[in-house]
């Protein structure tokens, strides 16, 4: 065991936060946050340097960097900006589908655009009536001939209003349950797709979500991503994966917030001394760091056991809550230590704050992630 990163990693974190320190004024962050955009520009640069998908083969014009060193990007991105970051990380959401179980064609014709930056993808699970519990679906996909039609809609849907492509989980088969469900990978120009922007989202709002029609919407057999009626399998394969993505997102954030937190508890003066000279606030500041180490070690094993080709489903739920609610508290305890102006918008706590409370909600919710992990520790 060697807790130390290999100076190539240590390269990657410098390179990234190279990049951040020249992107990301925290004035064009709040800018970003207000006008609910996705910062293109930002995102195409970000691609230049090879931080998007940078897991992706070199084939795909990724760097074929391990998941473990994709987590320190990830994280040192969030560090910098919660609402910039979180956009430099989830434009290759519907492509990470692709990468995984997508065949050569589509490895082929998705993927290098989104390491290009050029586009963005959206992966849609998610539906009015079902969003936990996608056991069973509305959106269904009906062979016809050469084709399948899919008919239903997605909610919620990250990147849904920007996205070039979206990778869809449906009922194939309605009455075989989760052994009826299939992904297929839809352009976004096909005819009889409607896409609606969904506004004002409580935080990460540099990344827009939608919701999704699909109105007979035709799509070759060849569209099928994976195995047909192994969509659900797939898919928490899927998450197992990508959810330990969104721990290091949520680390990153509450990283970011702990320093910021950290430098003004030794510039604020109260009754004559700075914060930093309160045991309270020193206490408050050790806390936060113990914690964030702590999650941190959980988040870097179930990233290990990825690289190794090892899947552990309960390691990786156990990783997102402790990491996610880790992250919410620390961010929270931040905005405590800037008092007053932790509320106001000047000084990025509260965006901080806003922004990272979603990582305990998406890619399964808390709840979720421990009713998978007992599923596993009971042997259920
Ligand atoms: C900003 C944002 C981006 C998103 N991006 C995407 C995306 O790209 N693709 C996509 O498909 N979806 C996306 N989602 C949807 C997200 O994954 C769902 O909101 C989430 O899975 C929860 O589903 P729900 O909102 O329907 O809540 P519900 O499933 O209705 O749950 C409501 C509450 O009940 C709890 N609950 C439900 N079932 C149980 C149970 N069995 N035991 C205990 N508690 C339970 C939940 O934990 C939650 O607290 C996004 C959501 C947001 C807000």
């Amino acid at each position: 065991m060697d807790f130390e990163l290999t100076e190539e990693q240590k390269e990657i974190k410098r390179a990234v936060r190279e990049f951040t320190e020249k992107e990301f004024k925290p004035e064009i962050a709040r800018e970003y946050d207000l006008k609910e955009e996705f910062p293109w520009e930002i995102y195409r640069k970000c691609a230049k340097l090879g931080f998007i998908a940078p897991h992706f083969e070199e084939e795909y014009g990724g760097q074929g960097l391990s998941f473990f060193d994709y987590l320190l990007i990830i994280e040192e991105l969030c560090r910098a900006d919660s609402t910039l970051g979180t956009a430099m990380i989830t434009g290759p959401f519907g492509g990470e589908l692709i990468h995984m179980f997508g065949s050569e064609e589509q490895k082929k014709k998705y993927l290098p655009p989104i390491t290009r930056g050029e586009w963005v993808s959206s992966a849609a699970f998610t539906e009015p009536n079902h969003g936990s519990d996608i056991t069973f679906l509305e959106t269904t996909a009906k062979p016809e001939g050469d084709h399948y039609i899919i008919n239903g809609t997605k909610t919620l849907i990250t990147n849904a209003p920007i996205a070039s492509f979206i990778v869809v989980l449906c009922q194939v088969k309605p009455e075989a349950g989760v052994k009826g469900q299939s992904l297929f990978v839809v352009d976004r120009d096909v005819e009889g797709l409607d896409i609606t922007k969904i506004e004002h989202k409580m935080g990460i709002k540099a990344s827009p979500i939608g919701e999704i029609s699909f109105n007979s919407v035709r799509v070759p057999k060849n569209a099928l991503v994976g195995c047909e009626f192994m969509g659900f399998y797939h898919s928490m394969e899927f998450f197992d994966v990508t959810r330990v993505g969104v721990a290091a997102q949520a680390l990153g954030m509450a990283q970011g917030a702990y320093e910021k937190a950290l430098k003004y508890a030794k510039e604020r003066m109260q009754f004559g001394r700075r914060l930093s000279d309160f045991q309270v606030i020193q206490h408050k500041l050790v806390d936060m760091a113990t914690a964030l180490e702590s999650a941190r070690l959980l988040v870097y094993k179930a990233a290990w056991y990825i690289d190794k080709g090892r899947i552990i489903p309960e390691l990786s739920c156990m990783a997102k809550n402790l990491a996610t609610s880790t992250a919410v508290k620390v961010v929270n305890d931040a905005l405590q230590i800037f008092g007053g102006y932790g509320y106001i918008s000047d000084y990025d706590i509260e965006r901080y704050y806003r922004d990272v409370r979603i990582t305990e909600i998406y890619e399964g919710t808390t709840e979720i992630q421990k009713n998978i992990a007992a599923r596993f520790l009971l042997g259920k």
